[in-house]
C-alpha cells in the first residue's frame, strides 16, 4: 500500500501520527466513533482518503476547502516556490542528508536566531511538513546552509496569549517576506545570498501586511540572508539540550 508522509493530529491523543497509525489507533470507522483526524495546521477536521482501493495513496485529506491552510498544495501562500526549478532526485538526497542529528539542530539554531530566539518545536515540525508538501528539498542548487532561511518563509509566526512570561514574547504575528533581485528565481538565492534579505510583516489587525520598522529609527529591519549574526547561532547551538534534539529528530521522519 502507498501512503503519504502527512501526518495529522490523533483527537484523543493530540499526537501526530501518519495516517496507517491513525486507523491502527482509532480504526477506520473513525468517523462513526466522532474521531476525525486533525490538521496540525488549520487546525480543521480531515478525512483517510484512498485506504480501501490499492491503487490510491493513503492519506489524510482536509474535508473542507483548505486553500487558507499552509500545508495544502494549493494554498496560494508559497507562490515563490511555484516559479522555481526542481529536481526531483537530488530533492530525495536532501531530505536524507538533512535527517542528521547535528543539521536538524543547526538549522533549529540558526531559524531560532531569525525569530529572536522563539521558535517551538511545533512551529519546527511544521515548517518540515510544508518542506516536504511543497518539496522545497527539490529546489534545484539548493543547499542545507540556506533552508533556515526558507524555513521560515513558510508558517506565520503567532502572537503570544498574554499568559505567555517568557522574555521573547511576541506581542503581534508576523511573517517574513523574502527580498531578491528582480529577474532571479529562488534557485539562484544562494549564489546571490548578499543581494537577498528577509524582511517581516504584521499579520492580522490594523497593520497587516505592513512592513516592520524600527520603532526608534523608522528603518526597516532587514534579516540578511547568511549574515554573520545568524551563522555564528549555527555552530553555537549548545545550549540546545539533547532532549529537546530529540524532539526537533522525532518531528524529522
Ligand atoms: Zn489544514
Amino acid at each position: 500500500m502507498k501512503t503519504d508522509h502527512l501526518k495529522a493530529i490523533n483527537p484523543d491523543t493530540r499526537k501526530l501520527v501518519n495516517v496507517l497509525e491513525f486507523i491502527k489507533d482509532v480504526g477506520i470507522n473513525y468517523k462513526e466513533k466522532g474521531k476525525e483526524p486533525i490538521c496540525p495546521s488549520c487546525n480543521k477536521q480531515m478525512k483517510v482518503y484512498g485506504y480501501t482501493s490499492p491503487a490510491l495513496t493513503t492519506r489524510f485529506m482536509h474535508i473542507s476547502d483548505s486553500t487558507n491552510c499552509l500545508l495544502s498544495t494549493s494554498s496560494k501562500r508559497h507562490n515563490i516556490f511555484t516559479e522555481a526549478d526542481y529536481d526531483h532526485s537530488k530533492g530525495i538526497l536532501l531530505r536524507n542528508s538533512f535527517c542528521n542529528e547535528d543539521i536538524v539542530t543547526e538549522t533549529y539554531a540558526v531559524a531560532h536566531a531569525l525569530c529572536n530566539r522563539r521558535l517551538t518545536v511545533t512551529e519546527y515540525h511544521l515548517m518540515i511538513m510544508i518542506a516536504d508538501r511543497r518539496d522545497l528539498w527539490s529546489l534545484s542548487g539548493l543547499t542545507l546552509e540556506v533552508l533556515p532561511y526558507l524555513f521560515v518563509l513558510l508558517i506565520d509566526f503567532k502572537k503570544d496569549s498574554s499568559a505567555y512570561k517568557g522574555n521573547t514574547k511576541r506581542s503581534y504575528t508576523y511573517r517574513f517576506i523574502l527580498h531578491k533581485p528582480k529577474k532571479e528565481t529562488i534557485n539562484t538565492l544562494w549564489k546571490h545570498s548578499q543581494d537577498c534579505f528577509l524582511t517581516r510583516v504584521f499579520v492580522g489587525g490594523h497593520f497587516h501586511g505592513k512592513t516592520i520598522q524600527n520603532p526608534a529609527t523608522n528603518n526597516v529591519i532587514k534579516w540578511k540572508i547568511s549574515d554573520e549574526k545568524y551563522e555564528s547561532a549555527r555552530l553555537k547551538h549548545q545550549w540546545i539540550s539533547a532532549n529537546f534534539i530529540n524532539k526537533l529528530m522525532k518531528y524529522c521522519h
